[in-house]
């Protein structure tokens, strides 16, 4: 799972972007984080991720401190070898999909895995067309991206992301830039991976999808959680009042 802790971040000494998060995700759950924009949301999901440094505040990630060298006595700053690894942890999905144009869909997802692994290729091409195949793509290995609508764009971005094995994946807005048609197709593979225990932290605005999906909805605002509970009690009876006006106004 992923604990956060009195995790904060600013921006070249401006105010607190985040402010004092604490959030546990069990392993196996998927939680749903919303919030307006500006919120901090994208920003929490990138010092996860390593794409950004917090200020103050801790992350573990299956047990494992991230950012940080613990060796049980001292912590010191990641060297890059070990920076790798550790972001090697954390598979990220983004709005724009952010495949390699120059590239296939199957070298898009084996590239990883041999780079970083050192996956020998047979089985990394292996692994990949099982990928392809479980986000309902068989037979489109051999596609570049620009042959592919967005919404099987980013079925191809998750398939990249599972090929490194992740201990948890994060989604920024998975359905954000997608024409209307074509978010469910995306929303159902995430749906399968949650399902096949993956743990899940998604930011997105589809609030039927976190409604049927989620195991908690987290509401943040201003770079604080300012409420969390099951789908059923958020949407229902949000007890904040600013959860409440967020509510109004998405729902
Ligand atoms: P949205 O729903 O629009 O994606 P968000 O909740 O993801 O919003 P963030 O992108 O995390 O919000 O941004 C939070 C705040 O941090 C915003 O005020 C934003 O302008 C600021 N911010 C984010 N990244 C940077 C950066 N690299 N440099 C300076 N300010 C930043
Ligand atoms: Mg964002």
């Amino acid at each position: 799972g992923i604990l956060i802790r009195s995790l904060t971040k600013s921006f070249g000494g401006g105010p607190r972007v985040l402010d004092g998060i604490d959030l546990t995700v069990e392993r196996g759950q998927l939680i749903c984080l919303v919030g307006p924009s500006g919120s901090g949301k994208s920003t929490l999901l990138r010092c996860v991720n390593l794409l950004e440094s917090p200020d103050s505040g801790m992350i573990w990630v299956s047990g494992m401190l991230m950012g940080r060298h613990f060796d049980g006595h001292r912590v010191r700053a990641l060297r890059p070898a070990e920076y790798r690894r550790q972001q090697s942890r954390i598979g990220m999905i983004f709005q724009q999909f952010n495949l390699f144009p120059h590239l296939t869909v199957l070298e898009n997802i084996i590239e990883a895995p041999l780079s970083v692994r050192g996956v020998p290729r047979a089985e990394a091409v292996a692994r990949a067309e099982e990928l392809v195949a479980r986000v309902g793509l068989a037979g489109r290995e051999r596609a570049y991206p620009r042959e592919l609508s967005g919404g099987q764009q980013q079925r191809i971005a998750i398939a990249r992301a599972l090929a490194m094995d992740p201990d948890v994946l994060l989604c920024d807005e998975p359905t954000s830039a997608l024409d209307p048609e074509l978010v469910g197709e995306v929303l159902n593979v995430l749906r399968d991976l949650a399902a096949s225990g993956m743990t899940m932290v998604v930011v997105t605005h589809e609030m039927s999808f976190a409604r049927e999906v989620a195991d908690r909805v987290v509401f943040m605002a201003e770079g604080r959680i300012v409420e969390e509970g099951a789908p059923e009690q958020m949407f229902s009876h949000p007890r904040e009042e600013r959860t409440r006006n967020f509510l109004r106004r998405v729902l």
